[in-house]
């Protein structure tokens, strides 16, 4: 068997004659028939449902995350959405971890309620003591490891044998890993979900959201949420997420090894308190990363030491090279200032922490360059010359 990164590269779909490497891009919403029967009888009959670009996408997916089935949706969030939906109706309970991506945990609290749906938010280090959450009416368990923003760890195979053995769905958002650095279906997950906007379109210039699972009562239900609520991914986004998929491994790797030597020069940093990163084996999850996780992708937290008065704004004021904006997973590195959209129930968050929380996103650029940034950026942090 060829490895994965070259299965990726080579799937193709039934293309019409043509030999191009990359697929047409077919933009539609009217696909034309000849006879009333092709009209009512083809599959698909209209874009929303995409067309063999689509197909494609979904091909190659499946060849990532080693599925049988994907529904693409248009973004990240949407993506979530729809696998959380799919496996709840009235009168049940979701759990989803207390590191969930913000809006997902939104999704959650706020519209599963208005469904008739409660939710409850665990510790994600909560492992095998999921089952004492789990209540007669649990219809789904949201994983997402590392968590977004504290990048804990979840133990997947702990919660998914439990969520089986109890015939539970267990939905794993497998945005930081890829599809590459973790496998999520092969630790006993039913569905996997990927905001595409990051490491698979990879350059910031697209949104997309997959769905993935091998089960095909849940494909079925994916499917009917999928068409309830018009769902879909426009052309162009697949195209560029499809093209992104050719060069995942490699930039991963890059990202991977970038952000390993800036992590690894951040914890030796005064101004630093704590590098949140599971590839560090200053890392409470290590063991579970290195159980679990063939690599590391760009993104960590990092925890300074207390801030002098105006310290943060001098910080951030130097940062060039490091962009102020959400999302990530593009060419470009990245740099947030965390603590405004940190909600958190378990664990202590706000209180026990030396200073602020920051978020990293390290891009393609060259570390050292990435590094002479940081190091003018702490020194104006400390105070004005
Ligand atoms: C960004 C992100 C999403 C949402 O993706 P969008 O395409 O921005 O909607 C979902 N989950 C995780 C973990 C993310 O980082």
């Amino acid at each position: 068997m060829k490895r994965p990164e070259t299965r990726i590269i080579h799937t193709r779909g039934q293309r019409l004659g043509s030999v191009t490497v990359n697929p047409p891009v077919e933009r539609a919403s009217t696909v034309l028939f000849q006879t009333e029967k092709a009209l009512y009888d083809s599959k698909p009959g209209y874009g929303r449902m995409g067309l063999s670009l689509h197909r494609e996408l979904e091909a190659a997916l499946c060849e990532l995350e080693g599925a049988s089935h994907v529904r693409l949706a248009s973004n990240g969030l949407q993506a979530c959405v729809l696998a959380i939906a799919s496996c709840v109706e009235a009168g049940g309970h979701v759990l989803f971890p207390d590191s969930a991506y913000g809006p997902t945990a939104r999704f959650c609290e706020r519209r599963l309620k208005i469904m008739g749906v409660s939710a409850t938010r665990y510790d994600p280090r909560i492992g095998g003591g999921i089952a004492d959450m789990i209540r007669p009416e649990t219809q789904a368990i949201f994983i997402e490891s590392p968590g977004s923003l504290t990048f804990e760890l979840s133990d997947i195979p702990a919660i998914t044998t439990v969520a089986r053995e109890r015939g539970i769905p267990t939905i794993v958002d497998n945005t930081w890993g890829a599809g590459y650095f973790l496998k999520p279906l092969a630790l006993g997950a039913d569905i996997v979900v990927h905001a595409m906007t990051k490491y698979i379109v990879g350059h910031a210039d697209a949104f997309g959201g997959a769905v993935i699972t091998s089960d095909n009562r849940l494909y079925s239900s994916i499917c009917a949420t999928s068409e309830d609520y018009g769902i879909g991914l426009a052309p162009d986004d697949a195209y560029l997420a499809l093209r992104g998929l050719r060069t995942l491994h490699t930039r991963l790797h890059a990202h991977e090894a970038a952000a390993l030597d800036l992590a690894n020069w951040l914890a030796a940093r005064p101004e630093v308190s704590e590098v949140l990163h599971p590839a560090l084996p200053s890392s409470p999850d290590h063991t579970l990363w290195k159980r679990d996780f063939t690599g590391s992708s760009g993104l960590f937290g990092v925890i300074l030491n207390a801030v002098p008065e105006g310290g943060m704004d001098r910080f951030l004021a130097e940062l060039h090279l490091f962009g102020m904006g959400f999302s990530w997973g593009g060419f470009e590195s990245l740099l947030i200032p965390c603590d405004e959209q940190l909600t958190r129930s378990t664990g202590n968050w706000t209180d026990n922490r030396a200073g602020p929380l920051l978020r990293i996103h390290v891009g393609l650029e060259a570390v050292s360059d990435l590094k002479a940034e940081l190091d003018t950026a702490f020194a104006a942090l400390k105070g004005p010359a």
